[in-house]
């Protein structure tokens, strides 16, 4: 049983003359009864990876797949293909599930889609001893792992399989997972000498950058400005964020709308084929939007907040660019957003929250890197990449850095004369010496740093007190609504003349200069 047999079946059943990259080698290793483990992005073509391999192989192909919702799809489209497919899950009448369930004793069934709670309920296993099983797939198998974003408790049970089926083969297949997860995978459900295949998760043609998120509204604008007609999906935090959001953007004659989980299913329906069809420019949405949508032109993604995790950013911008062309990525970074997901993402157990906070870091650390931004991304992915991308905005304007003691001193005065009681944005206001309620509510404008950094714009405090608190030179206190806090190393700084580097980032070139170079 080799390879012509499984390109014959690709044909036959499925239509296609090639496989894609990846999927061949994953399917030899499958034919030959290992252990294997697929990463592969959504829309990568991992369902060939076991539904091949289910059809050449004798016996019936399993398949464990927590979405219920889809398996039916999933099916009924194998059975349009002329694969002898069914599925077991609690969404069953009971008549129905003894008809597939005689299906595999006759032998006919070649594909069985379950769900996990099927799988582990009572007596299931030792009906499927009774059948000659060919392969196990364990679908979306980061749900294995407490460490992923998406974890479900009874995948752990999963384990099982190996120790009572310890001649089937296992492939387990995901779409996200990061190290940590990967591992977990591979101990959680005891594969033997498995084969990891990691196909890339590079999307290459999406420009990554990152902005500061004081006058959002602003940069949006400028961003909007510069593609006009070009379709795109703004992520909010809040359902209420996604409605202002379109009004205002309404107000400035763009088309625009909404979309969150708090409208009907019917009105949901509604702006999403307005979006499909092109009849919506812009969406303003919450992470509701997206699962599922197929829309290969969006030309763009902007995070108006921080997301919660990587796997969520890359989720999300993922969902731009899908037909290949150019396509941006533009991530609003606060420390304002930093504390709103951290107050969301301690509401869990404890546990839960040391993950959660985790991998909150890690995505405060993307946002603030000054390096290549796609090298980050793939080495969280436990992708190798070790070339700078030449197309996020660390490497358009590659950061220089320079001897920033005296900014450093600036900043870390103004933290000390308000008593370290004010969260960076004050903090700039006061260097800015910007005359609004709270400086001079507080009387801070009377304090000697009041004003005295004017001549460096906002945006740029912003990014050296990032800096600072990345060096340790400040910190920020989360339970004090984000304010800023000295340490000892700030005192050096103040005190005792110690020197800080800082890293400046040049200003993007304007439009028609990045043309003209190109
Ligand atoms: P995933 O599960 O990785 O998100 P799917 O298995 O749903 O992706 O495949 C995505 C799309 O790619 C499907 O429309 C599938 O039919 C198509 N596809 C998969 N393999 C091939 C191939 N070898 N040639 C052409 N199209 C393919
Ligand atoms: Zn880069």
């Amino acid at each position: 049983m080799g390879v012509k047999e499984a390109r014959e079946v690709l044909k036959q059943f499925f239509g296609y003359d090639q496989f894609r990259p990846g999927q061949e080698d994953i399917i030899g290793n499958v034919l030959a009864k290992r252990d294997t483990v697929v990463l592969m992005p959504t829309g990568g073509g991992k369902s060939v990876c076991y539904q091949v391999p289910g059809l050449v192989l004798p016996g019936l192909c399993v398949v464990v797949s927590p979405l219920i919702a889809l398996m039916k799809d999933q099916v009924e489209a194998l059975l349009a293909n002329g694969v002898n497919a069914g599925y077991l899950n609690s969404s069953q009448a009971a008549k129905e599930q003894q008809l597939i369930e005689q299906q595999c004793f006759d032998g006919r069934l070649k594909m069985l889609y379950v769900s996990p709670e099927k799988l582990l309920s009572a007596g299931f296993f030792s009906f499927l001893k009774r059948l000659e099983i060919s392969l196990f797939a364990i679908d979306e198998a980061h749900c294995i792992s407490a460490w992923g974003h998406d974890f479900r408790p009874e995948y752990l049970q999963l384990k099982n399989l190996k120790l009572q089926f310890p001649e089937v083969p296992i492939i387990a297949l995901t779409a996200t997972a990061d190290r940590l997860t990967q591992k977990d995978i591979l101990t959680q459900l005891y594969l033997q000498n498995p084969r990891v295949f990691i196909s890339s998760f590079d999307r290459p043609n999406i420009h990554l950058q990152v902005q500061p998120g004081q006058k959002r509204m602003e940069a949006i604008l400028d961003f909007l400005e510069e593609r006009p007609f070009q379709p795109g999906i703004i992520y909010c935090l809040s359902r209420k964020a996604t409605e202002s959001l379109a009004a205002k953007l309404k107000e400035k004659g763009f088309n625009a709308d909404y979309y969150h989980a708090g409208l009907s299913a019917k009105d949901r329906d509604k702006v999403q084929e307005k979006f499909l069809q092109d009849n919506i420019q812009i969406m303003c949405a919450t992470i509701a939007f997206g699962m599922g949508i197929d829309k290969s032109n969006v030309r763009w993604v902007i995070h108006y907040n921080l997301p919660k995790n990587l796997e969520s950013y890359y989720q999300e911008i993922g969902r731009g660019g899908r037909d290949g062309a150019p396509a941006e990525a533009l991530l609003f970074y606060s420390l304002a957003d930093v504390m709103t997901l951290r107050d969301i993402v301690t509401q869990g157990d404890n546990k839960e929250q040391a993950l959660s906070l985790a991998k909150l870091d890690r995505m405060q650390q993307f946002a603030e890197s000054t390096s290549c931004r796609r090298k980050t991304l793939m080495h969280y992915f436990g992708e190798e990449f070790d070339r700078d991308c030449g197309n996020c905005d660390i490497c358009d304007n590659p950061p220089t850095s320079f001897n920033g003691t005296e900014l450093a001193q600036k900043i870390l005065s103004a933290v000390a004369r308000t008593k370290e009681t004010v969260a960076s944005a004050q903090v700039v206001d006061i260097l800015r010496g910007s005359r609004n309620q709270l400086t001079i509510s507080r009387g801070y404008d009377q304090l000697k740093t009041f004003g005295a950094g004017r001549e460096v714009p906002s945006q740029d405090w912003q990014r050296y007190i990032h800096q600072l608190i990345n060096q340790g030179i400040l910190e920020v206190a989360y339970d004090e609504h984000g304010a800023l806090k000295l340490t000892n190393a700030s005192q050096e700084v103040l005190f005792r003349g110690k020197k800080v580097e800082l890293v400046k980032f040049q200003a993007p070139l304007p439009k028609e200069e990045k043309e003209k170079r190109q």
